[in-house]
Parts: structure tokens; sequence; C-alpha cells
């Protein structure tokens, strides 16, 4: 509870202080100071003549390392998924908070043309589902330091209990795993202790939208991973690094307002500070998930630059299928069990789901008989008992990409 009781205490004194529940690992020796100026400047230089941008969509592979203690939440290929529509969404600029935003700020609002999927190739080259299991007795591996070991972090190890990552120039690192005090945690581009440890630490009760599911309801809609995604990608928090509430602090992203520190809770309406309306709802500031909407242009063009300079072999890997090759495969996949006689067909896959999509059934005239969302259950029921026999047009859309089949009632 103690991340729930910090929340409510800073709501009620109505101070903004330091106290985080990200764990995001700042620039603290004079080395990474000195590797973040030279990114900031390199990266400030291509964005001054970037300002029209054309650019295809980039398909980076992560991989999802669960470490677990047994029986403790597990993390299944569903829930994978549904965490990466949460991130992709919000990447698109089409999160569910997108509505919410100000007038003033939805003009800086632009996708990111970046799209994470799960590895469907290790690094050895065999197939994979992009999810690692690794068992643990450990309470809070995900914020555990290891004593003997130059202070490295447990979860980041096969040596320690934890699970060692896959080739961070090839793959993002996701960790999963019980973390005390805080949702998550990233590195910033080189602002990682041990090589070993860049990437990402999702809290696992904080990973994947569940709605009452989650134990801290604030927290359970996922956007975590979008703001330490944000972090990896070079992203500061919108009020800068400091503790500092003065206003001399930034983010180093010049369309953000410049604010004087964090928001907590889903505050509403204007709020100001450093003379100018706040935008509460950036994904790098820590309201909660029913508040967090948006990235503005410039900070998509920080992480853009991010992946060209700092991680260039991410987007080339081969190990990420683009979604419109991988939903092909998926829909030739699909078990159809026809019952005519009662105008019901069972849709099924056998190994699983592909995240969010909605099924419609038409009649060759056109007209739409039945219409379903269709998420995480491996299996949907369309009844047509009202329809007349004859053929019908089911389609199975997801995203932009829509698939069809023809069946037969009689
Ligand atoms: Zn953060």
């Amino acid at each position: 509870m103690a991340r729930i009781i910090i929340v409510f205490l800073l709501l009620s004194t109505g101070t903004l202080a330091a106290q985080s529940w990200c764990g995001a690992k700042a620039y603290d020796d004079p080395q990474q100071k000195r590797f973040y100026q030279e990114f900031l400047s390199q990266a400030k230089q291509l964005e001054s003549y970037q300002h029209v941008r054309n650019r295809e969509v980039e398909y980076i592979p992560v991989v999802i390392h669960v470490v677990a203690r047994e029986g403790f939440n597990p993390v299944s290929q569903a829930q994978a998924l549904q965490q990466l529509d949460v991130l992709n969404n919000d990447f698109a600029a089409q999160g569910d908070n997108i509505g919410k935003l100000l007038d003033e700020f939805t003009p800086l609002v632009v996708p990111a043309d970046i799209h994470f999927c799960l590895a469907t190739v290790d690094p050895s080259g065999q197939p994979t589902t992009g999810i690692t299991f690794t068992a643990t007795t450990k309470e809070f591996i995900g914020t555990e330091y290891s004593g003997q070991f130059e202070g490295r972090r447990v979860i980041q190890y096969d040596e320690l209990g934890g699970k060692t990552g896959w080739d961070n120039s090839r793959y993002i690192n996701i960790w999963v795993g019980e973390c005390q005090n805080i949702l998550g945690s990233a590195t910033m581009p080189g602002a990682a202790n041990f090589e070993e440890e860049v990437g990402i630490i999702i809290d696992i009760q904080h990973f994947g939208a569940f709605g009452d599911a989650g134990f801290y309801n604030e927290y359970d809609r996922g956007h975590t991973l979008t703001h330490e995604m944000g972090h990896f990608l070079g992203l500061k928090h919108i009020w800068g690094e400091g503790n500092s509430i003065d206003c001399s602090d930034s983010d180093d992203i010049d369309d953000t307002p410049n604010q004087g520190g964090p928001y907590y809770g889903c505050p509403e309406g204007e709020q100001i500070s450093c003379e100018l309306n706040d935008m509460y709802q950036n994904f790098m500031d820590l309201t909660n998930d029913r508040c967090l909407a948006a990235f503005t242009r410039d900070q998509v063009a920080r992480m853009n630059n991010t992946l060209e300079l700092v991680y260039p072999d991410l987007p080339s890997s081969t190990s990420c299928n683009a979604p419109i090759a991988f939903f092909d495969e998926w829909f030739d996949e699909l078990v159809w069990s026809t019952d005519a006689m009662n105008h019901k067909i069972i849709v099924y896959h056998p190994v699983g789901t592909l995240g969010k999509k909605s099924i419609r059934v038409f009649s060759t005239e056109g007209k739409l008989f039945f219409e379903k969302e269709w998420n995480d259950d491996q299996s949907v029921l369309i009844n047509l008992n009202n329809a007349a026999n004859g053929i019908y047009i089911v389609n199975v859309t997801m995203g932009e990409e829509c698939r069809s089949k023809k069946v037969v009632m009689y």
C-alpha cells in the first residue's frame, strides 16, 4: 500500500514533490551526463531540419521476461498482446484518454510511427512467443539489488535468479516482476549502470489493462509501460529531471509547456504552473491511467531520433513480423465451426488471440446482421438465428486490416 499512501499524502497537502511511482534511472554520474549532453545536441540537430516528417512505421521487437513467484499473477500471451495493444494505441495517438486532452494541446499530438510487437525469433534464430518465464521465490525481485554483485539488479541476471536479457541492440527487453513502491522503471539512453540492464522493468500488478482486476485502480489501464517506453526512447519527465519546483528545470523538449513538478491523480480543467497551462495528460507526467493521454510532436521526434542515434539496429531487426503478415497467418489458422441448422457459428483460434478485433456479418447485399468486439477470448459465438437462409460474409477487422470469409446458412 505504500505508493497509494504516498499519493494520498501528496494530494492532501497539494504540494508538488519529487516522490514518484516511476523509478526511471536518471543521469547521475559525470560520464552519463556527458553522454546525455552529446546525445541531446545530436538529437536537436536532427530535429532542427526534421519538421516535415514522412517516415515509414518502424517495427520494434520486444521480449517480455516474466519473473514471478509461483501462482502470482501469471502473465499470459493474451495479456502480453493486450498490453502491447495499449502501448501501440498510445504511440499511434489513439489511446483511451486522447479525447480528454485540453483543446490547446490537441494540435501538438501526432502519431509516433513506432509499432512494438512480440519478438517471433529468439537470439539463436529459433521461433519464440516473445515471452520468457522464470520462477522465483523472491518477493520483490523487480526492485532488488545484489549486495555482492556490484549493486546489479537481480531480476536482470540468470546468475542472480532473474533472467538475463536478450541482445539489447536487437530487442527491447521488458522485465515483469513484483516491484516495491514503484510501478515501473526504465533506463534512459546511456544512463544504465551496466550494459545488461538496458531496458524496462514493470511491476507485475501493473502490466496490462485489466480494469478492476488490478490491485491499484489508479494504474490499471496499462499506461505505465507507455511512460517507461518514453524514458527508454529518450524522454525525461515533463517537468524535467530534478526535484526543484522553481521552473528552472526542463525536459529538453521545446513544445511541452514548462511545468513546475509532477501531477498525481487525475486533475481536471486548466492547471497552471510556471505561468503556463500544464499538460498533465502527457504520458511523461505522473497522473493516473485514466488521465494519461498523449505525447507531443517534439517528444515523438525525440523518440524517433533516439532510435536512429542510440538503437539503430532495433527497427531493422528481422525478428519482428509486420502485423499484416501476422494477421494473415492468424486468420488462416482460424477454425470455423458452423451449425447451419441453428444459424450459429463458433470461430476460434487454436493457439490464442491477437488482441483487439471486431467481427461483423453481412448479407451479400451489404446488410449488417451481427457485430461484436472480439478481444482476449479464444473464441467468438456468432448468432444469426434471425437471418434467412443464404450466403453471408464474415469480416474480421484488426486495426486497419480486414479479412473476409463466406459462410452458407441453409
Ligand atoms: Zn518516469
